[in-house]
């Protein structure tokens, strides 16, 4: 870190190093970002899942990168950069500020900051269109609240409803629900008695997915899973849908594994809530993917993978996760 003498007196260079210092040992004593390397000597996916089961339980500490806009930033008052320390010159546009956390820094200081933002709760104003790893890192949990609480409702009275998550309960409804949860966080009310009807708890959890900034599966994976659902061998297509997995970031892998585990015990009731795996699979194929560029036709063409890799996430999600 440089500092500039002349600041020196200010007192001001030495609140930032502490706060500095403070940051970075925030940063080390934080466990690491979890990830999901596969290990070489391990070659079947059924023997590499017991050993990930070895591993003690997953950390919730998410990596983020801090999100700067675009446009610099105009400090009122005098700012010095919390990543180099020195001062932020001029009058307008000094540096750029991340919207999620408030740190103020250079622009160019900006490309060198760690991918340590702590989302601030009075900077995230909502919870649905909320970008997810920015959601769980701000409420320090390890998946959206939205899809823990509807989960658990759903599978306290949910489980036998005919047409779970194919049949949609009325739209105000759900769009209530959504402002509810914006409004009042995970203190939102989503019990039988603020919404009977349990189609409506399923919608709202069908809406925060599809409303996602990133789909749960990432734009950026999007193709990987598409081209592994066209794998005529039913174990290299496997193979290759959990090859995608693994690339995931951690937030998003965590929320696919949770839900993937709850609606393989949706098709458990199939008996009573008609819903099997492929069936899921037309209901959250596009759900949980959408292809980076919205194209009437690759969406057409798309359909069948995106059934497909959902339906075989459902029905291995033993063996992938
Ligand atoms: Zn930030
Ligand atoms: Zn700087």
């Amino acid at each position: 870190m440089t500092t500039n003498p002349i600041y020196e007196h200010l007192g001001y260079t030495s609140l930032i190093k502490d706060k500095m210092v403070h940051r970075l040992s925030r940063a080390r004593s934080e466990p690491r970002r979890v990830t999901f390397q596969r290990e070489e000597r391990i070659s079947s996916p059924l023997l590499r899942r017991s050993a990930l089961k070895d591993t003690p339980e997953k950390q919730c500490s998410y990596e983020k990168i801090h999100n700067f806009k675009v446009n610099v930033h105009t400090f009122r008052g005098p700012h010095w950069c919390e990543y180099c320390a020195n001062f932020m010159w001029g009058l307008i546009a000094q540096g750029v500020r991340c919207s999620d956390c408030g740190l103020n820094v250079h622009k160019q200081c900006s490309k060198l900051v760690p991918s340590d933002c702590q989302p601030d709760l009075r900077r995230i104003k909502k919870v649905f269109s909320c970008d997810l790893t920015t959601l769980v890192k701000a409420h320090n949990t390890m998946r959206p609240m939205v899809v823990d609480m509807c989960i658990r409702e759903i599978e306290l009275r949910g489980m036998k409803s005919e047409g779970l998550y194919r049949v949609s309960g009325f739209s105000e409804h759900i769009e209530d629900v959504r402002l509810s949860f914006d409004r009042d966080g995970e203190k939102v009310d989503i019990s039988a008695s603020a919404y009977a009807d349990i189609n409506i708890i399923a919608g709202a959890l069908k809406l925060y997915l599809r409303d996602l900034p990133i789909p749960v599966i990432t734009f950026d994976l999007y193709s990987t899973f598409i081209q592994a659902a066209k794998i005529p061998n039913a174990d290299c297509r496997l193979e290759a849908i959990h090859e995608g997995l693994l690339q995931l970031p951690p937030a998003h892998y965590e929320t696919l594994r949770y839900l993937m585990a709850h609606l393989r015990r949706v098709t458990m009731f199939e008996k009573y809530n008609l819903m099997s795996a492929e069936n899921l699979g037309i209901v959250f194929g596009p759900t949980l993917m959408q292809p980076p560029e919205q194209n009437a036709l690759t969406t057409l063409n798309d359909m069948r993978q995106q059934k497909l890799v959902v339906q075989l996430m459902i029905e291995h999600e033993d063996v992938l996760f």
